[in-house]
């Protein structure tokens, strides 16, 4: 997955050059989980693993899109996309400049070639990666310029949940194309989605003799189906019990004595997961200002009990990785993404990095689970021009 190669797709695809190479990394997120749609905070870093688009602008509307990923061609128009056409992967990539012409913009069809290196379904979003490559490639050969600020790549992750929700018809809430498009090597993005303001905040495990290890722990990762809806709805309903627009209004204290007026233990107990991780997010943040990791490894591991036993989006390969890690002498670990399978993190030393990883694949082996993938990972470079 280089953008060599995804240029190289394209010659051999459309039998011509590309105008050039653009990439987007995927992300994780180092604490903040099911907080986006409740006008909350979220912390995630680039991945140094990402998608290349080799593209090539055309003028007659149509798109061509192929991915080393990918079965095949695959052939439509601008004026065929829509919610839910086309269907399979394309509409991540068709969706863009659908989503960009409904936003305003001058946009065109294209030839693109697709190769990604972030893996596919494992909660690290390769669906954004793949979608803000494009974003950035479509933005640039059409001289929208919105690479070049903050703002316009705000716009452009925008568009790109837009694709998502509507053309790929895939709930999903805005974290994931915010961090392929802001983040920054080296920082961790913190993202307030009640005013879409984002912060970088220092993150720079290296100097600190740390190690960031992710575990794809290879679950059944099924987003799609009713129990995000369930959870989504859950706090919407929380929220208007309550009298908020959203439970980012819910204050900290006295949260117990706030939720007892809620209809059910279920929606306390959802509610309560939302506002106290938002709270963490918070200490997450002076944590990291402080150089304080044990403090962030504490609160990775609160996180992760509260997304178990609250929200209840975890599973036994995610529990079972997170309970290695720390066995084996982790800072902190916790699920990341939306759960329900997907992958974990853990905050090592980077000396323990290799036992971790090793007590890790022990215990998924000794449960008969299939073997997780398990990288160190760095806060890499958000979505631009390759080639
Ligand atoms: P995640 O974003 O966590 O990896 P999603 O289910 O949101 O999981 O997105 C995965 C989907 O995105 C894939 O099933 C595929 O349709 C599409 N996708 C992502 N990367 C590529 C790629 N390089 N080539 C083709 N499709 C891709
Ligand atoms: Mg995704």
């Amino acid at each position: 997955m280089t953008a060599q190669r995804a240029a190289e797709l394209f010659r051999e695809t459309f039998g011509e050059e590309p105008e050039g190479v653009w990439s987007a990394p995927g992300r994780v997120n180092l604490i903040g989980e099911h907080t986006d749609y409740n006008g909350g905070l979220c912390l995630p870093i680039a991945l140094p693993h990402r998608t290349y688009a080799a593209l090539r602008r055309r003028d007659d509307g149509r798109l061509r899109m192929v991915s080393a990923q990918g079965d095949g061609l695959v052939e439509t128009s601008l004026d065929e996309v829509g919610p839910g056409a086309p269907q399979g992967w394309a509409a991540y990539v068709a969706g863009v400049p659908w989503a960009l012409a409904r936003a305003g913009h001058e946009v065109g069809g294209f030839d693109v070639a697709v190769d990604g290196g972030v893996p596919l379904g494992a909660g690290l979003s390769s669906s954004a990666a793949l979608e803000c490559a494009v974003a950035a490639a479509v933005s640039d050969t059409g001289g929208l310029g919105l690479l070049d600020s903050t703002r316009g790549r705000a716009d452009l992750a925008a568009a790109c949940v837009e694709a998502e929700n509507t053309v790929a018809q895939a709930p999903t809430g805005g974290m994931d194309q915010s961090a392929a498009l802001l983040a920054s090597a080296g920082h961790a993005l913190l993202l307030d989605c009640r005013d879409h303001s984002t912060e970088q905040v220092p993150f720079d495990l290296d100097a600190h003799g740390l190690a960031l290890l992710v575990v794809d722990t290879r679950a059944e990762h099924a987003l799609v189906d009713g129990q995000y809806a369930e959870r989504r709805d859950s706090c919407e309903r929380a929220a208007r019990e309550l009298g908020v627009s959203t439970l980012r209004e819910v204050p900290l204290e006295g949260l117990d004595e706030a939720l007892s007026s809620l209809s059910g233990d279920l929606l306390r107990r959802r509610a309560r997961h939302v506002v106290t991780e938002i709270a963490r997010v918070e200490a997450a943040r002076e944590a990291l200002r402080a150089d304080d990791f044990e403090r962030l490894g504490e609160l990775f591991l609160e996180s992760h009990a509260s997304m178990r036993d609250d929200f209840e989006i975890s599973v036994p390969e995610l529990d079972t990785a997170v309970t290695a890690a720390t066995g084996a002498g982790a800072l902190g670990a916790r699920m990341t993404g939306g759960g329900f399978g997907g992958s974990a993190i853990a905050l090592v030393r980077r000396e323990d990095a290799d036992a971790a990883r090793a007590a890790v694949e022990k215990a998924f082996a000794d449960r008969g689970f299939t073997a997780p993938e398990c990288f160190v990972v760095s806060a890499s470079d958000p979505a631009g021009r390759d080639l």
